[in-house]
């Protein structure tokens, strides 16, 4: 059973949670699944996006990728467990796929960034296979989708923000083959080394999105965004819902 948080509903996992039911995913022979990873700010989209709300709806495996959105479980007194932030769920996911051989597509970002991050990532985890990198600046998606379906990826990371990764999901994923694809936003930029993450103190006090603001002014818009989304949580709890 899911957890509903203002119209999105949660798996309610925690990290270790997350990853055992990605790989079980990975290895159940259906295909294609869909994970998504929705902030705050993505729950109030899908309360304006019907498409974005039905795509969340439908995926496999909806984990809570932002403070705001553990918060607002707390104030509405259903509680999720934990706060299971994309980038390290695709960290653990390519721990746990360099041991069992899956293959890793990298989709999205400026060009020559997954190429990057690609080369980065294979240090890191000895014995990844990534089978291919494509910039997420493309215009033909049949192209690329059968590009990936040609690397024979088992994972797709798809990193094109939100909401585009997630309706390219939806359009695309099973012309890609691949078994599971995850929306992941500016993951890549992580992995490249192009965009730093939070010293893992801040990471720890849930104040990552504070730090990434300081750095990254351009993102104040969105953040302004975050008390709106927690008086949402307290309207809705005194409303009874
Ligand atoms: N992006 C892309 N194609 C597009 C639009 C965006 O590949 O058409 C990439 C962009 O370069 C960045 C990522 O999508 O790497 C979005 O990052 P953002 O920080 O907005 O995502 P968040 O992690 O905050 O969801």
């Amino acid at each position: 059973m899911r957890t509903e948080i203002l119209g999105v509903a949660f798996d309610n996992v925690d990290m270790a949670e997350a990853l055992d039911r990605a790989e079980d995913l990975l290895c159940d022979g259906c295909r294609p699944h869909m994970a998504v990873t929705p902030n705050a700010i993505m729950v109030q989209d899908a309360n304006h996006d019907s498409d974005l709300a039905d795509i969340i709806r439908c995926a496999d495996l909806v984990i809570p990728d932002g403070v705001g959105v553990i918060y607002a479980s707390k104030i509405l007194g259903r509680p999720l467990k934990a706060r299971v932030p994309g980038v390290d769920f695709a960290a653990g996911l390519m721990e746990r796929m360099a041991k069992s051989g899956k293959t890793l597509f990298l989709l999205g970002a400026k060009p020559g960034v997954a190429e990057e991050a690609a080369q980065k990532l294979r240090e890191t985890y000895p014995g990844l296979v990534i089978c291919g990198t494509q910039d997420g600046y493309f215009k033909d998606s049949g192209r690329v989708a059968e590009q990936i379906r040609a690397a024979l990826a088992d994972v797709v990371f798809v990193c094109l923000g939100s909401p585009k990764q997630e309706k390219w999901i939806r359009d695309w994923g099973e012309a890609t083959g691949a078994s599971l694809l995850i929306g992941l936003g500016g993951s890549i930029d992580v992995f490249a080394g192009r965009v730093e993450r939070a010293p893992e103190f801040w990471q720890k006090i849930g104040m990552e999105w504070l730090y990434r603001t300081v750095k990254e002014p351009k993102r104040l818009g969105r953040i302004v965004k975050l008390p709106l989304f927690l008086c949402s949580a307290v309207g809705a709890r005194l409303r009874g819902k």
